[in-house]
């Protein structure tokens, strides 16, 4: 990954990170919602672990990720839209 690529700042999520209980919910219908993504409540967030993904709607953990002491590399740059 080159360190100033700005194609990493695009949209790359090949697996979208949900909450089962969120899923099993949307996909019995009767959320209103019309996409799993726009049901979900997530909070994501470092922690003295890693990073973990929170459902706030269940008030549960989706994911925790350890980095196992590891320093990753994030960039927290992001591209604004072109005005036309
Ligand atoms: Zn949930």
């Amino acid at each position: 990954m080159p360190e100033n690529s700005l194609e990493n700042l695009q949209n790359k999520i090949t697996n979208q990170i949900v909450c089962s209980k969120c899923e099993i919910e949307f996909m019995k219908g009767g959320t209103g919602s019309r996409s799993l993504q726009k049901y979900s409540l997530l909070d994501v967030g470092f922690t003295n672990r890693g990073l973990q993904v929170w459902c706030r709607r269940h008030d549960v953990n989706v994911v925790h990720v350890d980095f196992d002491g590891n320093r990753l590399k994030a960039d927290f740059r992001s591209l604004e839209p072109k005005l036309q």
